[in-house]
């Protein structure tokens, strides 16, 4: 069986017996075997520290951008390599596969080209310098430096490549060494991208691998280190209040759960372009990565008078779905990537069941073995008082219809029940009823889409996470961002207002111009 390896201070390292076990989707059978447990992780956080900080400092922008493209390109050169490993190891179609691996290319890209644009400096000026007295001499200026410590990454399950690309791409941009820690559970594809990148040589300390359990890492924690989560509320919550975060201030960025919407509007009529669009991108999300995604429509809000409609048409879509061979282009619904998802879904579906005054399922029954489960169709006509709904995210092939008035104020309450999310679009071509509805929901949410009739063929759809623009939200979603072209970059950036003699400053700093 393959032995999963820790890249720690510069070196391939296992840890101690018991060994935790990873699992193939499709088999349920033990493909890997991992431990971290009594690893000096300590010593490995010094060595990122100590070793691969100095060296990305000294690296002007464009030179960091250059490293971030030849790691995607590296991926890109494996591509087929890492695609099978992710239809063995989280049981991914094909599609399913290259939507987390091209992702990951692909942001390291973009931010190798935010490289090239911000040039040769080490650090950026925030803002120009305004004077502090009457002589125009002195002068205060603004910058952002990176921080002198390791950007501890931790990721959920369902995004192995993907997860530790975007967020390690605006790190080492930033001038700041990671340690990835992905999920135990899907870490096969992420450990061999680390070796594909050791084997093509990285400069020491830039990067760092846990593959498995995070033990004693978080006491470990020095004060110039941030950390960056994505995974369940639950877990972020422990890591927020961990004594050492807590103690030192350590930075926190947390990317959690989400009940994400997609809001009909009122003039929407059934089968117009518009209409189209709602539907293409709420079927696309319950079913690309089996709604393994933290950005998929979890609640879709129909009005009244187009509900009955809605349904035959989303019914109607969903049963061209098949769920089988992974390795089949019929198959689209992969099955859920561990046995603990499995259970949580069917969990949360039985309550969804109990809540609903509406339920479809898919008709196919779940292939065997794997850890199936059938795309599921609910509806409440109780709106913003429907129980489970606003509250509990189901995180599979699973999404609820829930009917309310048309009104913009409605719509605007019901999603915002959800507690706040990371992405939630809106499909209209009535411009005071979208301006209503977009505002109302902006403070709720990271991101928004607006579905209209001029742009119906263009979308990615809101489930895709786009580089160039920030990726968290508030509440719930865990108040966390990141992205966004260089907007990232601050999370590993301290902000120093520097004060004093203008001619001084500009030797160090560059242009300062009161
Ligand atoms: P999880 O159980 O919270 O695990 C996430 C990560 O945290 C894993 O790497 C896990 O390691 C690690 N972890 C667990 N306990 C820890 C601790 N005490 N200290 C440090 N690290 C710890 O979440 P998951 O099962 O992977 O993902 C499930 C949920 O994440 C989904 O239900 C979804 O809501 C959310 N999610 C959100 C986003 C987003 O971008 N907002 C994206 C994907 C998923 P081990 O695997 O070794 O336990």
């Amino acid at each position: 069986m393959r032995q999963l390896k820790s890249y720690l201070g510069g070196q391939w390292v296992s840890g101690e017996a018991p060994m935790s076990t990873i699992t193939s989707a499709v088999t349920g059978e033990a493909i890997a075997e991992t431990s971290t447990r009594g690893l000096d992780l300590g010593a490995a956080l010094a060595h990122a520290r100590d070793v691969g900080g100095p060296t990305l400092r000294a690296m002007s922008f464009v030179e960091r951008g250059e490293l971030l493209k030849r790691l995607g390109k590296i991926i890109h050169a494996n591509r087929d390599e890492l695609i099978a490993l992710s239809a063995e190891n989280s049981g991914n179609t094909r599609g399913d596969a290259k939507f987390d691996v091209d992702g990951a290319s692909g942001t390291l890209a973009y931010y190798g080209s935010l490289g090239k644009r911000l040039g040769e400096g080490t650090f950026l000026l925030d803002g120009p310098s305004e004077p502090i007295g009457r002589a125009p001499r002195f002068v205060g200026q603004h910058v952002f430096v990176p921080r002198r410590g390791v950007a501890v990454h931790i990721n959920a399950f369902n995004f192995p490549a993907w997860g530790m690309g975007e967020k390690m791409a605006v790190s080492l941009l930033a001038g700041v060494p990671v340690l990835e820690k992905p999920a135990t559970a899907t870490a096969v594809v992420t450990a061999r991208v680390v070796e594909l990148w050791d084997e093509a040589g990285i400069p020491a300390g830039v990067i760092s691998l846990l593959a498995g359990s995070a033990g004693d890492l978080l006491d470990h924690l020095g004060a110039q280190d941030v950390v960056a989560f994505t995974g369940s509320g639950d877990t972020g919550r422990i890591i927020k209040s961990h004594p050492r975060v807590l103690a030192l201030n350590i930075p926190v960025n947390i990317e959690a759960d989400s009940l994400n919407a997609a809001v009909l509007g009122p003039d929407v009529e059934v089968g117009s372009d518009t209409f189209q669009m709602f539907l293409n991108d709420v079927i696309r999300d319950m079913t690309q990565k089996a709604g393994q995604k933290c950005t998929a429509i979890r609640r879709v809000l129909v009005p009244e008078s187009s509900v009955d409609a809605v349904w035959e048409e989303m019914v109607e879509r969903l049963q061209t779905h098949a769920m089988g061979d992974i390795s089949e282009r019929s198959t689209t619904v992969s099955p859920l990537s561990t046995a603990s998802q499995q259970r949580d879904i069917l969990g949360g579906i039985a309550e969804l069941e109990a809540a609903a005054d509406a339920s479809w399922t898919h008709p196919q029954p779940c292939p065997e073995p794997g850890f199936w489960v059938a795309p599921r169709l609910f509806r409440t006509d109780k709106g913003i008082d429907a129980p489970f709904v606003h509250e509990h995210e189901v995180f599979g092939p699973v999404s609820t219809v829930v009917t309310y008035s048309g009104s913009a104020d409605d719509a605007v309450a019901i999603v915002a029940k959800g507690g706040g999310g990371l992405v939630s679009s809106i499909y209209s071509d009535d411009r005071t009823w979208g301006a209503e509805v977009l505002l109302g929901l902006a403070p709720w949410h990271g991101r928004l889409q607006w579905g209209s009739k001029k742009v119906y063929d263009q979308g990615v759809g809101p489930g895709t996470v786009l580089p160039g623009f920030v990726h968290g939200g508030p509440g719930k979603a865990g108040g966390g961002e990141e992205l966004g072209g260089v907007r990232g970059l601050r999370f590993y950036w301290q902000r120093t207002a520097i004060q004093g003699d203008r001619a001084l400053l500009e030797k160090i700093l560059g242009k300062v111009e009161a």
